[in-house]
């Protein structure tokens, strides 16, 4: 047997036989031909860029239509590199003289022309590479035999293991036969790390080329309570697994008890729990856990579900449905949060340079305003069947919230004008997750209901640390005094303008940081279904004033390192005078 480390990315155990997959990037084999098969060759050159072609200029036509917006140009200079010479008639000429297939001599053409713009200085022909190796890539599936698998689900259950995936493949693979995850990039806030804990099913990441070693039907074990990979796994670990899943089972049948109890502490104090969810599926297990709500419905898995950009009736349909089967109880709407490490091709959201800072969240929304004036109204649409409240992700400044707010208007007054039956959403918010939005909350809290604190991207902006890179995943500290600071700064402005503030990032669904979160004075909890029913009980058992307490001593220590250690402490201390208290009663 062999232990691998990586990061606890979401919690079980799993034992069961690997699964690998991988995002195919098609390399052309090369194949000598003869005189005679030149201008067939040729041919299938052109008809293959023809096709290219074709499905540039549908998605260009598409983004122009659907999107409204400037990214058609970008796809139509993709359109120009087909055309250019340079790739044309090198490609042509390669085929003639080389004698060497269609794929192979446009490969050789691309790569020739790849390595001349590396060369260069100027950020814009660095630039160029990436359009050129998509272009390279659009080509070479549009030869026969050569269109991408969509990721299958595996056969059996199975642990899937990867280099790296992308939350819409996770969301394609979705949860049939799936035992667990092993990954060898990410953190424990990346995107498919959430989506893990979504779907409650385990997951190492950050596993640094160990799980891109594993063979397919190799029998491994992991532990995504404290991120271990076991590869051919010994039968004591096998024992040992059976039996903190058995531990586990008892625990959960506990929390179970506490579905229909509020979060209210022994002095009174009340704190609403809410469930983050990504799809429809997920709102079974959001009640069955006892959420008061949605306190985040990440609409973009929706879209990436769906493989097109869904209509307004298609959004309407979905999310009506959430609202009806949350029957009374708000839903959180968060528009579109793409761009990051949630690209989607076909929505238009490029790999960037730096992703994180590029164009993602609200920013996509603003540059694209018939799509989120859709999305707006399908909301709107579906506030018709229950109470519902809208939210904005990545806002940097009151200059954001307005023009959303304004394309709230427009999409009111469509949806009036069309005579569509509609709601209102209850109140308008924003992810408080940039640092910017931290230091301007009093100015953006005169201008909207309600705060949403993003953890995962707060910590990852303000430490600047990736949330996806698992080098710099050490920096995930939600004790850092910044963070902590960052925290009570945002409660009080939004306390001082009279709007609740709620925390949906993963912070929010570490048990152990229940207590902090309470002492912080957030009004509202939303957290991945499973962890509801921990953090409910330890709202349940602790003081607000002895929560505030610890607070203010964590405040007072100048690194991440020393605030672990005192929780761990005043934890363990609690726990201990738990176990007294029980036994004495
Ligand atoms: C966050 O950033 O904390 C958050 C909840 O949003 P997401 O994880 O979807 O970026
Ligand atoms: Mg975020």
């Amino acid at each position: 047997m062999r232990t691998y480390a990586g990061i606890a990315a979401s919690p079980g155990y799993a034992l069961g036989p690997v699964y690998p997959v991988a995002r195919r990037v098609i390399r052309a084999s090369r194949r000598v031909i003869t005189d005679a098969d030149v201008p067939a060759e040729i041919e299938r050159f052109r008809a293959a860029v023809r096709k290219a072609r074709d499905q540039i200029q549908a998605l260009v036509k598409r983004l122009d239509t659907e999107l409204g917006s400037d990214e058609g140009e970008i796809l139509g200079s993709q359109l120009l590199i087909l055309e250019d010479e340079l790739v044309w008639d090198a490609t042509q000429a390669v085929i003639r003289l080389e004698r060497i297939n269609a794929e192979a001599a446009f490969s050789r053409a691309v790569g020739d022309i790849i390595a001349r713009f590396m060369q260069m200085e100027d950020q814009t022909f660095r630039e160029r590479i990436t359009d050129l190796k998509d272009v390279e890539q659009r080509v070479l599936r549009a030869f026969p035999g050569h269109a991408p698998a969509a990721l299958q689900p595996p056969p059996e259950p199975a642990i899937v293991s990867a280099g790296n995936l992308a939350p819409s493949d996770t969301a394609a693979l979705g949860r049939t036969n799936i035992l667990g995850f092993v990954m060898d990039e990410g953190g424990s806030t990346s995107h498919v790390a959430i989506l893990a804990r979504s779907l409650g099913v385990p997951a190492v990441v950050g596993l640094r080329g160990q799980a891109v070693r594993l063979r397919a039907g190799q029998e491994v074990a992991i532990d995504g309570n404290e991120g271990r990979l076991m590869v051919e796994p010994d039968s004591a670990t096998r024992d040992q697994l059976l039996l903190l899943t058995r531990k586990q089972v008892v625990v959960n049948q506990k929390l179970a008890k506490l579905k229909d109890l509020p979060a209210v502490t022994p002095d009174g104090h009340r704190v609403r729990m809410m469930a983050n969810i990504e799809v429809p599926l997920e709102v079974s297990e959001a009640l069955a856990r006892g959420a008061e709500g949605i306190g985040l419905l990440r609409t973009e898995y929706l879209f990436f579900q769906h493989g097109t950009i869904p209509t307004e009736d298609e959004q309407t349909a979905v999310y009506g449905e959430v609202v009806r089967r949350m029957a009374g109880r708000p839903v959180v709407f968060r528009t579109l949060d793409v761009g990051g490490d949630k690209v989607s091709d076909y929505l238009g959201a490029k790999r960037e340079y730096n992703p994180f800072l590029g164009w993602r969240g609200i920013r996509f929304s603003l540059a694209n305003r018939a799509l989120f004036k859709t999305q707006i109204k399908a909301i709107y649409r579906a506030s018709a069947e229950g109470p519902t409240k809208l939210m904005f992700p990545m806002i940097t400044g009151v200059d954001e919230l307005r023009q959303a707010k304004g394309v709230c208007e427009e999409a009111l007054a469509e949806l009036a004008a069309e005579g569509a039956a509609h709601g209102r959403p209850l109140e308008v918010g924003i992810m408080v997750e940039t640092p910017s939005a931290v230091l301007a909350a009093d100015l953006l809290a005169a201008e909207c209901d309600f705060f949403s604190v993003g953890s995962n991207d707060l910590i990852q902006y303000t430490l600047a640390m990736d949330r996806g890179n698992a080098r710099v995943s050490y920096l995930y500290q939600p004790l850092h005094p910044a963070i902590l600071r960052s925290i009570a700064q945002v409660v009080a402005a939004g306390h001082a303008a009279g709007i609740w503030v709620g925390i949906c990032g993963e912070m929010g669904s570490e048990t152990r940081l229940a207590e902090v979160l309470l002492g912080l004075g957030l009004d509202e909890i939303s957290t991945h279904g499973a962890a509801l029913p921990k953090i409910k009980q330890v709202i349940r058992w602790t003081g607000l004033d002895e929560a505030r307490k610890l607070v203010a001593e964590l405040m007072e220590l100048a690194t991440a390192g020393e605030a672990n250690e005192h929780l761990a402490a005043y934890i363990a201390e609690r726990k201990r005078a738990r176990q007294e208290t029980e036994q004495e009663s």
